[in-house]
């Protein structure tokens, strides 16, 4: 029995992020991504940040003829965000 067309975020690993940090290793250029584009990779079909880190590349690196997949990612959960903007 199925109930209703719910998109499925229950078994994602991402609904937990409030955002995620990504530094290059090679050249130190830092981004990050906003919840938004997580859920666009939701939607995509990522639930993990395994498949996820997978995806990221340095665009400067590739611009440089490098790999650019010598990247960090630093997930930043919601919880953490909430604590470091209302104190306690
Ligand atoms: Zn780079």
């Amino acid at each position: 029995m199925r109930v209703g067309a719910r998109i499925g975020t229950d078994d994602s690993e991402l609904k937990d992020l409030a955002y995620l940090y990504v530094t290059c290793d090679d050249c130190g250029h830092q981004g990050w991504w906003s919840r938004a584009r997580l859920n666009q990779a939701e939607h995509k079909g990522f639930r993990s940040l395994q498949s996820l880190g997978s995806k990221f590349k340095c665009r400067r690196c590739v611009d440089r003829g490098g790999s650019g997949r010598n990247v960090s990612i630093r997930p930043v959960l919601r919880e953490d965000a909430e604590q470091v903007g209302g104190g306690r």
